[in-house]
């Protein structure tokens, strides 16, 4: 090894590390390091001035390895590897030690702080000396893309990606795009028909020449790496050839077979070969093999018979593609809180307690009252308006029994919901609230409209629903006025929690995404990469990340399009060279390593009896480096004497 003379950089991050670690100390602690030739302090170590320290004492003393103690290495160590770089030296001759989350974040006391502050520079000036050149390379983009989820981020996705002229997939699970919003009548607080404000977006996906929907479709499995994904989609059986379909609607006018419909939340009936809602994009019906009448009895037929296009095809099969793409959005959305899962709330035991997503097809103009808000009585509409309704807010939400997290959405929702049953049915509404959430541009002025329009709120969460004598009563703690309350009302409706889509564990598992505790995925970083994951060029936007409203879910789209836009017009992306390797030599050919890598960058190679590691694939994880019983397996960046170096000295302060 040529004489390794070594430059060490103690950060004060402000006061964020230089209140807690007594950075003079550590640097003096530093310069009688073996192998040390400057060290230094500084205020911002990221600033320009930090930087330049580091330019010109490589540049005028000779400087080959460099340690910077300050933040963690997600913030800046890229930032530290480019000023490396810049002054004539390899980026990977450089090592940080993380002395702020590490050390100073983590204890009240100073002298803890600094002591454990220099045993991770003692560490990381002894491991620098192993750190050996390595060269990034690039791999071409694929100029193509990929949006998974029709909801209105993956619709605002497609389309921004596709207008700046690259060719987008928009795979929907459903029979139509569209997702939740397509269901409500007026999104908050404008009070505008989200009908009017969806439909021009749906069509337009629909028809750009440069998006191809694929709807009825699931995402079966994801190989490749960023900029190089093979995606296998499943082209479910519509039993209705989309090609000579004309929408015309007699094969559901004829279908004898009514099933509930999703759509309406069970509040009216569907057929069997159905389209979700009149809008629906495409405008092609879909069998639903398990409620057809053909399908279980071999009889009927009746859709095919009437059909002026011979469009149905009993026949047609599921179809497999394989779509080559160079990254991929996830628009995967949510679900809500079935309330059938807290029978304190009588949603399923009362017909006239509804979910706030029952109650958004009600007042909805193609709902199945035509808009009108009606009690039902023996599983049918009646004629009758309620003259008293409660909506209860936090249903599963803020709860430790069921999502103890916040839904976002639903104060305004629910808020919305309030004024449009007041507006139709002059009903006296009554509000039941934990605090109310109105944090959005023009969202506190609608509460106050609300609260104008006479809607009476009750500080307390709606604890029970009982009914006696055919009267509905809601029971809660008003926690304003210190007293118990029992308020009879006609319907009672329940604004549940937003959860994970059904199935988000599965599409997590496939490409690749990390869960949160709450089930929702989880983004690189909660404040500076929202939208990324950890597996490069796979982004995740809108409610499958977390609740969020319409507004927020569009900006995301927008956001996950323009991540998506920068790696493909970027051309290339880089590849860290930090990755495994194998000596064939020393490999026995025993493939226990080839299972264990998540990233399935192993293949076993039958002519030379060995593996080798797909560079492209490899993120350098190290689980297959720990398996390797004939240790063939190493890690560039993480060798073992690097390791074992690093370990040492920590152990021995
Ligand atoms: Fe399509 Fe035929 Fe049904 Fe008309 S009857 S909507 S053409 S499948
Ligand atoms: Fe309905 Fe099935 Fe009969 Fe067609 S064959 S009309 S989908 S029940
Ligand atoms: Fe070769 Fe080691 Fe993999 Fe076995 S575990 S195949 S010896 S690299
Ligand atoms: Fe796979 Fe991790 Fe080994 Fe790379 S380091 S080959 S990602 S197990």
């Amino acid at each position: 090894m040529s004489e390794v003379r070594i430059a060490v950089y103690v950060c004060h991050c402000g006061t964020n590390i230089a209140d807690k670690v007594d950075v003079a100390g550590v640097r003096e602690f530093a310069r009688r390091l073996p192998g040390v030739e400057v060290a230094r302090d500084y205020q911002y170590m990221c600033a320009d001035p930090g930087q330049e320290l580091l330019r010109s004492d490589i540049r005028e003393r000779g400087i080959n390895r460099v340690v910077v103690a300050s933040c963690s290495p997600r913030m800046h160590e890229a930032t530290f590897r480019q000023v490396l770089e810049s002054a004539g030296l390899n980026g990977y001759l450089f090592e940080m030690a993380n002395i702020r989350e590490h050390c100073s974040w983590v204890t009240e006391e100073s002298e803890l702080a600094t002591h454990k502050a220099r045993a991770l520079v003692a560490a990381a000036v002894k491991r620098v000396r192993f750190h050996a050149p390595l060269e990034e390379r690039y791999v071409e983009v694929n100029q193509k893309a990929l949006v998974v989820g029709g909801g209105i981020a993956g619709i605002e996705a497609a389309l921004k990606i596709a207008r700046a002229g690259k060719k987008v997939w928009l795979v929907e699970r459903g029979p139509s795009i569209g997702g939740k919003m397509a269901g409500l009548d007026k999104t908050f607080p404008t009070l505008d028909c989200s009908a009017c404000i969806l439909t021009p977006k749906m069509v337009e996906a629909a028809q750009h020449p440069k998006i191809t929907l694929l709807s009825y479709s699931e995402v079966e499995g994801v190989d490749g790496y960023v900029g190089n994904f093979q995606v296998t989609v499943r082209r479910k059986a519509r039993y209705v050839r989309e090609e000579d379909c004309t929408g015309c609607g007699t094969c559901y006018q004829k279908c004898p077979k009514k099933v509930p419909s999703e759509f309406d939340g069970g509040l009216s009936h569907r057929k069997a070969i159905y389209v979700p809602f009149p809008q629906a994009v495409p405008n092609v019906p879909v069998i639903d093999r398990s409620n057809c009448i053909r399908f279980q009895t071999g009889r009927c037929g009746a859709c095919e018979k009437f059909c002026p296009r011979d469009a149905v095809d009993f026949e047609q099969e599921d179809e497999f593609l394989t779509l080559e793409v160079g990254a991929v959005i996830v628009a995967t959305g949510y679900e809500t809180f079935q309330p059938q899962e807290a029978p304190q709330w009588g949603w399923g035991r009362y017909e006239n307690v509804l979910t706030a997503r029952q109650l958004e097809r009600l007042v909805n103009a193609s709902g199945p009252t035509g808009g009108k808000v009606l009690l039902r009585r023996d599983g049918e509409f009646t004629d009758e308006v309620p003259k008293s309704v409660a909506v209860l807010h936090c249903i599963g939400s803020r709860d430790e029994n069921y999502y103890p997290y916040c839904s976002r959405l639903c104060c305004m929702a629910s808020l919305k919901l309030a004024h449009l049953i007041r507006e139709k049915t002059g009903a006296q509404v009554y509000s039941f609230y934990i605090d109310i959430r109105s944090a959005g541009k023009g969202y506190e002025e609608f509460y106050t409209r609300v609260q104008a329009e006479g809607i009476q709120f009750i500080r307390g969460k709606g604890a029970e629903v009982l009914e006696r004598d055919g009267q509905l009563y809601v029971h809660a703690e008003d926690t304003l006025l210190g007293a118990y309350r029992e308020v009879p009302v006609d319907m009672v409706v329940l604004s549940t929690a937003v959860t994970p889509a059904p199935g988000a564990e599965r599409v997590a598992q496939i490409f690749g995404i990390q869960r949160g505790q709450d089930g929702f995925f989880l983004e690189s970083h909660p404040k500076l990469e929202p939208l990324k994951t950890a597996t490069e060029g796979i982004y995740i936007v809108g409610c499958c990340q977390g609740p969020k409203d319409i507004p927020d879910s569009v900006a995301q789209g927008a956001g996950g399009a323009a991540e998506v836009l920068s790696l493909l017009t970027a051309g290339r992306v880089q590849i860290s060279p930090v990755v495994a390797e194998i000596d064939a030599e020393a490999c026995s050919g025993c493939k226990v390593c080839v299972p264990l890598c998540p990233y399935s960058a192993i293949k076993y190679d039958e002519e030379r009896g060995a593996c080798g590691v797909n560079e492209a694939l490899c993120k350098g994880c190290g689980t297959c480096v720990a398996s390797c019983p004939s240790g063939a397996l190493s890690c560039r960046h993480f060798t073992d004497e690097q390791i074992y170096a690093q370990i040492e000295e920590v152990s021995s302060l």
